[in-house]
């Protein structure tokens, strides 16, 4: 176990004596060929038999054996039931223990005016809302003083989610141990500190439990060092309080660039924008090691690394995801300074300039969805978009796509979010491609994610189940209805309309309520096996005549080249592809005329 410690800190010099180690014992007793991961697919590249075999396979060996994926049968159970892990320290029962989160139920435009003013009134924390619910969280002392301000018909419709939030807040860290409940005077602000020893199973460690930011570090240096060929770090930029925010360039480049190339292609995954989501978190961090370790193993995603750069950014806003580690796991902004002494943090996903939108929350440090008191005050999105600028006009990159993974609901959104009264102009191929990203989820796991305009998941409307048409009557009403919080400032919209890029979502991951942002560990890899399915989907359909290899459009063109019949030829082969994946057990299908075979033997 020490061993795994140690690897988390491995410098260069002794990660290649790591792998020398490894390589020249292999001579001795031949390597077994690493297992194939869940998620690889039948198509299989000749193998090399150069040199660089032993070090792909010692390559392997290690990622394996450190970082193994789990299989399926021992990570898909939702519940957390039957856990290991024991009862909350004192210390998260005395901060956590007098909070519940309550979901109400909201039929009209009355109940959902009352509770929008109840919320502003009361400071409350709003945690999710979709159009038939939406869940905050409040002190238990809160809830008479909140009854109080909404009409009776509410007064009943509201059921409590976790009956116990701090067990679900401690159930939520790996399994450590917390340290004495009286610490130094100096940390004495700390309730708490995770023991990041690992967990005394040797296998699946890094996707068994979600990870610090001390541990996600080290661990994407160390993939670099292991994949050079196709892996680099970059610095999105540097955080309020002077962290650098990694991100994961995956790509593949012409050694030959005597002349000038064409702007490389970019698709951009982005997490953690908001601290607690801690499962966009690892699922950004899944999908980018699962395209890292596919590459030159799987024809699919080797092909979308050719085609493609890919930036994973796992932490968006990594001073909040620390004080989430270390301070409050329900932090959500980032952490820099506000007018307000004792109120601290910007909501990152409010501070963009496109329809910043600070109406509601201007006079308002304290609201968890604050927007600053400027356009793009929030360092971090300031950082974001600076970065994706420059590399628009100054890095010879042409960002195609963008996905920001947030949590919970288990949603498809696209833009725009900061109005429902504005249709973005390639609405139509937006629409078709979030319903094929909802589907390569459901054909992966069963998971059913609902599609909609992220101003429609961001306003309580009854209706909206029914409001798909678009019409001017539709969007009349929708104007009508109060929101439970303002939608403008999103980056979704900033990268669709600012950036220009055709093709951006925002997926809010599992789940539906049960545990909120308190996700259980069991749930990062099957979340993550979804988003891995979403994201190639997502990148397919950019290489498919249908999308930007066509025309390149631009976002005022796109809604011209929409060609429904095409749809079911996509999904008809996402089918497939599932499929082989569930029967490759002992099958051999290496070849393209296979797979061509069998995509038409289903018609
Ligand atoms: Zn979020």
């Amino acid at each position: 176990m020490r061993l795994f410690s140690n690897l988390f800190a491995l410098s260069p010099s002794l990660l290649l004596w790591t792998l020398t180690t490894l390589v020249n014992a292999s001579s001795i007793t031949p390597l077994q060929p690493a297992p194939q991961l869940p998620f690889q697919v039948s198509h299989q590249l000749p193998r090399d038999d150069d040199a660089s075999t032993w070090l792909s396979r010692a390559r392997d060996v290690i990622i394996q054996t450190i970082w193994r994926i789990p299989s399926d049968h021992a990570t898909s159970n939702i519940n957390c039931k039957g856990s290991k892990k024991t009862r909350p320290p004192s210390t998260l029962v005395a901060r956590y223990g007098g909070d519940l989160v309550l979901r109400f139920d909201i039929n009209s435009i009355e109940e959902a005016k009352a509770l929008a003013e109840a919320i502003n009134v009361l400071f409350l924390d709003v945690w999710e809302f979709t159009t038939e619910w939406v869940d905050i969280r409040l002190s238990k002392d809160v809830v008479p003083s909140l009854l109080g301000l909404l009409p009776s018909s509410l007064q009943n419709a509201h059921t409590p989610l976790m009956h116990d939030l701090a067990q679900a807040i401690f159930e939520s860290y790996p399994s450590l141990t917390f340290v004495d409940p009286t610490p130094p005077a100096q940390e004495a602000s700390r309730p708490f500190s995770p023991d990041l020893r690992p967990s005394r199973d040797e296998t699946n460690i890094f996707f068994r439990e979600y990870q610090p930011l001390s541990v996600i570090a080290p661990w994407m240096r160390l993939l670099q060092s292991l994949f050079p060929t196709h892996v680099r770090i970059v610095n999105i930029g540097m955080s309020y309080e002077g962290r650098d925010i990694p991100a994961f360039r995956i790509g593949v480049h012409p050694t030959n660039d005597d002349k000038p190339s064409e702007p490389r292609k970019t698709i951009v995954v982005a997490g953690g924008s908001h601290a607690r989501e801690w499962i966009s978190t690892s699922s950004v961090n899944y999908v980018a090691y699962s395209f890292i370790t596919a590459y030159g193993k799987d024809r699919a995603i080797t092909k979308l690394i050719e085609k493609f750069d890919w930036i994973f950014i796992p932490t968006l806003n990594p001073d909040g995801y620390i004080y989430t580690w270390e301070n409050d796991r329900l932090w959500r902004k980032n952490r820099q300074q506000t007018s307000l002494r004792f109120c601290k943090g910007v909501d990152l996903d409010r501070s963009y300039s496109f329809e910043w939108d600070s109406d509601s929350t201007k006079s308002n440090p304290c609201s968890e969805s604050f927007a600053g008191d400027d356009p793009f005050e929030g360092v971090e999105a300031r950082r974001f978009a600076n970065w994706a600028r420059n590399e628009t006009e100054n890095n010879n990159a042409k960002i195609v796509g963008f996905l920001d993974f947030h949590s919970y609901s288990q949603q498809v959104l696209y833009p725009y979010s900061f109005s429902c009264t504005s249709s973005p102009p390639s609405l139509e191929n937006l629409e078709e491609l979030a319903i094929g990203l909802a589907k390569a989820i459901r054909v992966t796991n069963g998971e059913i994610y609902g599609v909609t305009s992220a101003c429609e998941g961001s306003v309580a409307v009854s209706h909206a189940r029914d409001c798909r048409s678009k019409s001017e009557k539709t969007k009349d009403e929708k104007s009508l209805w109060p929101r439970m919080e303002t939608g403008g400032g999103s980056a979704l919209d900033w990268f669709y309309h600012e950036l220009k890029v055709s093709y951006a979502y925002q997926i809010k991951l599992r789940d539906t309520g049960s545990y909120g942002f308190l996700l259980p560990s069991k749930n990062i890899v099957p979340t993550g096996r979804e988003a891995f399915r979403l994201v190639q989907y997502f990148g397919e359909y950019l290489l498919g005549d249908k999308g930007i290899e066509k025309s390149e459009p631009g976002v005022n063109e796109a809604a011209e080249i929409s060609k429904p019949e095409q749809v079911e030829e996509k999904v008809e082969e996402e089918w497939v592809m599932v499929d082989e994946e569930v029967e490759e057990d002992g099958e051999e299908q290496d070849d393209t005329a296979n797979f061509e075979l069998r995509r038409r033997r289903r018609r």
